[in-house]
């Protein structure tokens, strides 16, 4: 039997036990920025606090390339945005066209090779490319791009992207032929943005499944960025979406002139052929992007608080003490919930912030403390007391049985679990890193009720996908890795099992 009713006495789970201290096994994508300035005296500056803002989406490495006329600056390191960027250094990256970059690998190793922006050198000089998502036909690019005698010394699909563009550019195509014609063949997720010496683009995949959005300064400079808050951060203003299948392309003099004739620079936009749809990652809204950014005109924040009140909707009725939220991703959707049940809402985890990523257990004992690093319970709060905890997701329920153990140990009478989505039962081919479909406790475990048995909970609730797909409140949104309906489709060699993985 993989798993024993009691979690006190269960032999070790066939779930692996992570080497890692995180509390999820879910881990954000990467977050892309990029701008048009030709006022900015220190663009590099600007650009800092827009990858600050994105920092959540990926703490691997990050990066910054910046045209200053037509000359490339780079800079790019493994680390946190600010250990790779110094004063010294920020100021060294001034110009007027600026990509930037935080990297979570999801496909391609995690080293600097593989850091972003990646640069090609073209015919008509350098050119450089940052990409959030996922390709799911890297393996046909790479033979296509290899049979032609292009080979990039990095091995992620971004840098076959670029390759790809660069390989059109050799055919004498125009950038925005090249860049057209590329995207179209590539199959999957990508929210991209590209800068050239005076030239910046942006690019969203035909089914929208990353976000992307665009704004202006009050001085007239254009942004692109993965989310809102880097925005906000650089002082824009937003302005829309990027859509499903659309590339913008701004140059320096076309913008300027328009900007200084019209009161607004100059952006053309054109689409991929094809058939084109948002498809909007569901779980942006539940767990990967940050509350103050705006998704469909919406803050995520009042997504998460309306999930949390449907999730109270929907649950039976417990006598309990206290709303508590697993910290910070369970922090609004907790908020929701109390404010629907009329349940007092309370902190009884408090989270480490200062628990990265690298963090390697050498031993098992460690490992199981590792959730305590990461959360600790406010015992005076939380003893004698039924308690409702509200988390985002459960992906493989090793963390979520070991939270449960530290509250029962340190005095919770009941816990009953709530969770604001729905169970994950597939992998994610979009720019996700999730546990393979075998590791996802709800496929290991056939209902509610056994998971409920595994993790030692006292009653256990999750929304349904229609749940979800409500509350998002746009018609179409991916929720694959929750129904295994794949509307981008999957790779060719996907082998985990799904029964038919279907292609919208
Ligand atoms: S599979 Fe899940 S995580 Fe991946 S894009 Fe779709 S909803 Fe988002």
């Amino acid at each position: 039997m993989p798993f024993s009713n009691s979690p006190q006495s269960s032999p070790e789970p066939v779930i692996p036990v992570d080497t890692m201290v995180p509390y999820k096994s879910i881990n954000e994508e990467c977050g892309v920025f990029g701008i048009l300035d030709r006022s900015s005296k220190g663009l590099g500056h600007t650009m800092y606090f827009g990858l600050y803002a994105l920092q959540h989406r990926g703490q691997e490495s990050c990066g910054m390339a910046v045209f200053d006329n037509h000359q490339l600056r780079l800079h790019k390191e493994m680390g946190l945005v600010n250990q790779v960027f110094n004063e010294h250094v920020l100021d060294s990256l001034t110009g007027q066209v600026g990509i930037g970059h935080t990297r979570y690998a999801t496909t391609g190793a995690s080293n600097l090779g593989n850091a972003q922006p990646v640069v090609v050198r073209t015919p008509f000089g350098a050119m450089t490319l940052a990409h959030n998502g996922n390709l799911i036909n890297t393996e046909e690019l790479r033979q296509f791009l290899e049979s032609r005698g292009y080979l990039g010394h990095g091995n992620s699909d971004s840098h076959l992207i670029a390759l790809y563009i660069n390989y059109l550019l050799n055919q004498g195509k125009s950038l925005k032929v090249a860049v057209k014609e590329a995207m179209e063949a590539c199959d999957g997720a990508f929210s991209i943005v590209i800068a050239t010496g005076d030239t910046l683009i942006a690019v969203r995949d035909r089914n929208g499944l990353r976000p992307f959005c665009m704004g202006r300064t009050k001085n007239g400079a254009l942004v692109f960025a993965s989310e809102t808050c880097a925005l906000d951060i650089v002082g824009a203003t937003y302005e829309r979406d990027i859509m499903p299948g659309e590339i913008l392309i701004a140059t320096l003099d076309e913008y300027y002139a328009d900007l200084h004739l019209n009161g607004e620079g100059r952006v053309e936009s054109f689409f991929m052929d094809g058939p084109k749809k948002e498809h909007l990652c569901v779980f942006e809204l539940v767990y990967f992007a940050r509350p103050d950014s705006i998704i469909h005109g919406h803050s995520v924040y009042n997504y998460r608080m309306n999930l949390g009140r449907r999730l109270a909707q929907i649950s039976p009725d417990v006598e309990a003490d206290i709303v508590i939220p697993v910290p910070d991703s369970g922090n609004v959707a907790a908020v929701g919930y109390s404010r629907e049940s009329g349940i007092p809402y309370v902190e009884g985890l408090i989270k480490n912030r200062y628990v990265g990523r690298t963090f390697i257990s050498p031993t098992h004992e460690l490992r199981e403390k590792g959730i305590q690093l990461k959360l600790n319970p406010l015992k005076d709060v939380l003893r004698g007391k039924r308690a409702i905890v509200v988390d985002d997701s459960i992906v493989r329920g090793n963390t979520s049985r070991n939270l449960v153990k530290m509250l029962k140990d340190c005095g919770v009478k009941e816990v009953h679990f709530r969770i604001s989505s729905a169970k994950v039962t597939s992998p994610c081919f979009y720019g996700i890193d999730m546990s393979n479909k075998k590791e996802l406790i709800a496929n290991q475990l056939p209902d509610t009720e056994a998971i409920r048995e595994y993790l030692g909970v006292d009653s256990l609730v999750y929304l349904s996908v229609d749940d979800m797909v409500s509350v998002a409140g746009y018609d179409s949104p991916c929720t694959a890795c929750f129904s295994g309906q794949y509307p981008a489709g999957t790779p060719v060699d996907f082998e985990a099992g799904l029964p038919s993985a279907s292609v919208q």
